[in-house]
C-alpha cells in the first residue's frame, strides 16, 4: 500500500479508542438489533439473497419478497434449476432487475463450480457476477465470520461523521479508504456483529438528515457530533441529473380479447421482462400519430390510439419515464410487417394470464390498472 495512504489512514484513525469503540457499538447492537428474516440464519446463500435484494431497497419492502423467494428457492440448488423468467416473476416489484439476472448466473456458477456452497474466499467470492466489494464482504463476515469491511452508502455516512472525514463518499478512492478504516477498527471476536451493527446505526440512529445523537450508542466517540458538524456530513457530490423520457404507451387488444405483450431486448434496461408496446416521443410529435407509425413499422399491427387512459412516471436512477398510455383501436396485422422482433418476443395474452409474465414495475402499474377499469389512472 501506498505510504500516503497510510499516513493518512492513521491521520484519520489517530487516538481513536478502537476496543471502546467496538464495543459500545456490539453491546447496542446485541440488545437493540431489529427481528429480520436473514438474521435467523447465517447460511451464506440467504445472507447472499438478503444483501441483493437489500441494494437500493427499503427493508420493508425487501421483507415480504424476501420470505417469498425463500420459500420458493430455499437453496442454490433450487435457484440454480430454476428458469430467469419464474425467477424475475419473484423479483417483480423489487426494480433493478439486473440484481435478479447476476444472482441467477452467479447462483448456477455456484451450484456447477463450488457444488452448491458458497465460497468463503474474497478471491472466489469476487469473482461472481454481480458480487462487488460491499456484497463480498457482507457474506464473508456475516455467513462465515470473516473480519472483511463490508462498506456501503450508509456505512460511509456513519464512517465520515465519526471521523470526520469530509471526503466525496461518491468517489471510489473514498470507499476504499473507508474500507482500508475498517479493516483496522473491526472487532475480530465478531466480524459479523460489527458490520451489521454498523450498518443498524446508519439505518435506526445515523440516518442521513437530522441524526439521532442523543440515543447513539457511540455518541462519545463521534468527532462530527463533538464539532457540531454531523448534518453536513458525509460530503456527497450532486446526483447526475436525470434524464426524462416522455414515453407512449399501446394498450392493444383483439377481437378474442386478447392484449399485445411485448418482451424487452436480451440485454441492457430491464432485459428481458413484459411490457406493453411503447416508444419515446419527443415535443415535435404528436404522440397518438407517433404510437401509431411505431405500432405499425415495429409490429405490423394497424391500430389507432384513441383515449388516454393513464398517466404516470417511473424514476430510475439516471432515468425518468413519463408515461402516457393509450387506448388502442385494433385494425389488423400484416405479417410481412414487424420482423425487425422475433416471434416469440411479441404475445397476446388474456389479462388473467398476465400474473405469468415478468413485468417492469411501471408496467405492472398498467395492468393493475386495466384491471380495475383504470378508475383512479388519470386522478
Ligand atoms: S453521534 Fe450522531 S452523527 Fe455521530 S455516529 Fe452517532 S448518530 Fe451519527
Amino acid at each position: 500500500m501506498a505510504k500516503k495512504q497510510q499516513e493518512r489512514q492513521q491521520e484519520i484513525i489517530g487516538s481513536f479508542h478502537i476496543k471502546d469503540f467496538q464495543d459500545d457499538l456490539l453491546y447496542w447492537f446485541e440488545r437493540q438489533q431489529r427481528t429480520l428474516p436473514w438474521r435467523q440464519s447465517r447460511d451464506a446463500y440467504r445472507v447472499w439473497v438478503s444483501e441483493i435484494m437489500l441494494q437500493q431497497t427499503r427493508v420493508e419492502t425487501v421483507i415480504p419478497y424476501y420470505e417469498r423467494f425463500m420459500e420458493r428457492f430455499p437453496s442454490v440448488e433450487k435457484l440454480a434449476e430454476a428458469e430467469l423468467e419464474e425467477v424475475y416473476k419473484y423479483w417483480e416489484g423489487l426494480g433493478y432487475y439486473s440484481r435478479a439476472r447476476n444472482l441467477h448466473a452467479a447462483v448456477k456458477e455456484v451450484q456447477e463450480k463450488y457444488g452448491g456452497t458458497v465460497p468463503n474466499t474474497p478471491e472466489e467470492i469476487h469473482g461472481l457476477k454481480g458480487v462487488g466489494p460491499y456484497t463480498a464482504g457482507a457474506i464473508l463476515s456475516i455467513a462465515y465470520g470473516l473480519p472483511e469491511p463490508a462498506v456501503d452508502g450508509n456505512v460511509m455516512r456513519v464512517l465520515s461523521r465519526i471521523f470526520r472525514v469530509e471526503d466525496d463518499i461518491t468517489k471510489v478512492s473514498t470507499r476504499k479508504l473507508f474500507e482500508a478504516i475498517v479493516r483496522r477498527i473491526i472487532a475480530h471476536r465478531n466480524p459479523s456483529f460489527f458490520n451489521q451493527a454498523l450498518m443498524e446505526l446508519g439505518a435506526l440512529i445515523c440516518i442521513p438528515r437530522s441524526p439521532r445523537c442523543d440515543a447513539c450508542p457511540v455518541a462519545a466517540h463521534c468527532r462530527a457530533r463533538k464539532a457540531g458538524v454531523q448534518e453536513t456530513l458525509p460530503v456527497k457530490k450532486k446526483a447526475k441529473k436525470v434524464r426524462v423520457e416522455e414515453r407512449a404507451v399501446a394498450l392493444v387488444q383483439r377481437e378474442d380479447g386478447r392484449w399485445l405483450l411485448h418482451k424487452r431486448p436480451e440485454s441492457g434496461l430491464l432485459a428481458n421482462l413484459w411490457e406493453f408496446p411503447n416508444v419515446e416521443y419527443t415535443e415535435a410529435e404528436n404522440a397518438r400519430e407517433w404510437l401509431s407509425v411505431h405500432m405499425y413499422e415495429t409490429f405490423g399491427i394497424k391500430c389507432i390510439p384513441q383515449d388516454l387512459v393513464m398517466e404516470h412516471s417511473h424514476v430510475f436512477s439516471h432515468l425518468q419515464w413519463n408515461l402516457y398510455t393509450y387506448l388502442c383501436g385494433y385494425e389488423g396485422q400484416e405479417e410481412r410487417r414487424g420482423s425487425a422482433i422475433a416471434k416469440e418476443r411479441v404475445m397476446w395474452v388474456a389479462i388473467e394470464e398476465m400474473d405469468a409474465y415478468p413485468f417492469s414495475v411501471s408496467h405492472k402499474k398498467i395492468v393493475d390498472a386495466l384491471r380495475e377499469g383504470f378508475q383512479q389512472s388519470l386522478l
